[in-house]
């Protein structure tokens, strides 16, 4: 389970095997699918972290 888990937060999108495209200012970081399947906004100052998965 904690491996399922690790390999869900990852640096290719589970959809298309794309590289994630990674943006970071002072608030957030987000990686996306340059196809738009998939988006992480990691917000680490409040530890918490958003997906989404179309
Ligand atoms: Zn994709």
């Amino acid at each position: 389970m904690l491996r399922k888990l690790k390999s869900y937060f990852q640096e290719r999108c589970p959809e298309c095997s794309e590289k994630l495209h990674a943006t970071t200012d002072s608030l957030r970081c987000i990686k996306s699918c340059p196809n738009r399947h998939y988006t992480e906004e990691t917000y680490s100052h409040l530890n918490i972290r958003i997906i989404y998965h179309n």
